[in-house]
C-alpha cells in the first residue's frame, strides 16, 4: 500500500484500495480516514465484518 509521507494533510493524492474487510482491513480504513485518506475497500463477503 502506497501512502503519501505528510500524511496529515487533508489532500489526497495517492488513491489508496484495501482488499478484504477483516479486522486487518477495517483498522486500515479507521487509520486512513483519520488522516483525510478515503480508502475504497473490496470484500468478497457481502459484509465487512465478520469477525
Ligand atoms: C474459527 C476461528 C475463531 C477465531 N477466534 C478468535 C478469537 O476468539 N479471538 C481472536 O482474537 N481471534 C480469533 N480468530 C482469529 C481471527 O479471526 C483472525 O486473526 C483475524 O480475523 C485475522 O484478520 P485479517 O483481517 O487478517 O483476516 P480476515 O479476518 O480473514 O479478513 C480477510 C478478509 O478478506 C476477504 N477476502 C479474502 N480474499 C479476498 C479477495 N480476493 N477479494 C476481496 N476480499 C477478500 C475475506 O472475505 C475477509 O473478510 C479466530 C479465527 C478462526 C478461524
Amino acid at each position: 500500500m502506497l501512502i503519501q509521507k505528510h500524511s496529515n494533510s487533508k489532500k489526497q493524492t495517492t488513491p489508496v484500495i484495501i482488499i478484504g474487510g477483516g479486522i486487518a482491513g477495517l483498522i486500515c480504513a479507521v487509520h486512513l480516514v483519520e488522516r483525510g485518506i478515503k480508502p475504497l475497500m473490496l470484500e468478497a463477503e457481502p459484509r465487512a465484518d465478520k469477525i
